[in-house]
């Protein structure tokens, strides 16, 4: 028992879940007293902290949303005063006032550690070097994962998103093992790395990667995989609950562990946000339990996801969730059809003649809402006859039409000419008219 009580990884469920209650009554407290906005949202719902008494009366509490934490913007939900904060960071939203979120040391170090646990579950050691490649400074991918990383001992190379020649000249005279990367830019390099010459495969020593920060599909994952010859590893987070660090693949690859000790997750239905207790998909709700300088119960993320209830073949405690579907904004309709941009990418990646890139665009004509695919064909596909290209493109329709039941229009396009991205793909480009 005094082992599982050391190691928070393997905690036993009972004990687990006394510490999520026993956190959970510290942070009401806290909050209720020195975040204005808990204590009105509270006090309009008409709960106090010390009604909070099992783990399930924190569905009594109010959610907080994204717009609440712009409302707050910039120190409207802080529960501690200046002096202790010595770090901001942001979301990468591009309209709008961005979400910040403030840390303390102790949140810092908070974040790192859980970082450092997810390397290490995936057998990160000491003489590994790691490539940081996600955007640093206001986005945590860069700075959160970097600290965490450092503390596990493996040698880091900061290398940020771009510059991406010379990064590989990097990755390969340094020989790094393991990369930390957004599903779209590990494409992206190992394109480049082709046009330089290498081969993505033999000329590296990449043994591990780290994908997150936006939606992919399961084929995707496995295409880097092969492409780079490597472990790829689902990494999950959100600036405002740390950035990277909140649920990690372990190494049986059947959903990411949430660390529990750190967040309490619930899953509620996106429309009704009525909690869902069955392992069904719903929009994923977290409540911090583990932080100093902003609190935040009951954040509304947005991510689609379910919940593995049964315990992993690896015997950690902390329960895991599926691959992010997308959020539930990202959903569109099309013609009475909800599409999730997710569900396109695995159809285009389950075949093989479909190249690594794609972009959708829909459009309005003459009152209907029509899907363009741009698809990207790999080189060997291309060289054929138009009627070849014309038997492609009716079997990639066939595929929409089975799997999504829509038929969109299919546009082949040559290797490597849709835009790039090194940081989160924009893959959807939405030119109907409200
Ligand atoms: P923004 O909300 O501006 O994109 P973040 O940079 O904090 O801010 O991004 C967090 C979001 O990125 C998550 O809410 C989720 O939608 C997405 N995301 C992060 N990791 C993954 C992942 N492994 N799979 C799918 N989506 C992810
Ligand atoms: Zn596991």
């Amino acid at each position: 028992m005094s082992s599982q009580r050391e190691n928070p990884e393997y905690f036993d469920r009972e004990y687990l879940e006394k510490l999520q209650l026993e956190k959970l009554r510290q942070v009401l407290e806290r909050v209720y007293h020195k975040v204005p906005f808990y204590r009105e949202t509270f006090r309009a719902h008409k709960v106090r902290p010390e009604n909070v008494k099992s783990l399930k009366d924190l569905e009594k509490l109010p959610f907080t949303t994204r717009e609440d934490l712009r409302a707050g913007y910039p120190y409207g939900f802080l529960a501690c005063s200046l002096s202790p904060l010595v770090r901001l960071h942001t979301s990468t939203g591009t309209t709008g006032k961005p979400k910040a979120v403030l840390f303390t040391q102790k949140d810092i170090a908070q974040a790192a550690q859980l970082i450092t646990r997810c390397i290490r579950m995936t057998g990160a050691r000491p003489e590994d070097v790691f490539q940081n490649m996600m955007s640093y400074g206001l986005f945590t991918g860069g700075l959160i994962f970097h600290y965490g990383a450092e503390r596990a001992g493996l040698l880091v190379i900061p290398g940020g998103t771009g510059n991406t020649e010379r990064q590989i000249e990097m990755m390969h005279d340094f020989k790094a093992t393991i990369v930390h990367i957004t599903p779209s830019y590990a494409l992206y390099l190992a394109e480049v790395m082709e046009r330089m010459g290498f081969s993505p495969r033999d000329d590296f020593s990449l043994r591990i990667a780290y994908l997150g920060a936006e939606p992919y599909s399961h084929a995707t994952k496995g295409r880097i995989e092969e492409i780079f010859s490597l472990d790829a590893y689902d990494s999950y987070g959100l600036s405002e609950m740390n950035g990277p660090g909140v649920a990690f693949e372990c190494k049986e690859k059947q959903g990411m562990h949430l660390w529990e000790d750190n967040f309490i997750m619930e899953i509620v239905d996106p429309e009704t946000f009525e909690v869902r207790r069955n392992g069904e998909e719903g929009e994923l709700v977290l409540s911090t339990i583990n932080r100093e300088a902003m609190p935040i119960l009951r954040y509304r993320t947005g991510d689609l996801t379910h919940i593995y209830p049964e315990e992993c073949r690896c015997g950690r405690v902390h329960r895991r969730i599926s691959r992010i579907k997308g959020r539930v904004d990202d959903m569109f309709v099309l013609r009475g059809v909800n599409i999730f941009p997710s569900e396109i990418e695995r159809v285009l990646m389950s075949l093989p003649e479909v190249g690594r890139n794609y972009q959708i665009v829909l459009e309005r004509k003459g009152g209907l809402d029509h899907m363009k695919v741009r698809v990207e064909i790999k080189k060997e596909f291309f060289g054929g006859s138009f009627e070849d290209l014309k038997i492609l493109q009716n079997k990639i329709k066939a595929k929409f039409k089975v799997e999504l039941m829509v038929t969109p229009q299919v546009q082949l396009v040559e290797p490597a000419t849709l835009p790039r991205a090194t940081g989160k793909a924009i893959r959807l480009i939405d030119k109907r008219e409200i």
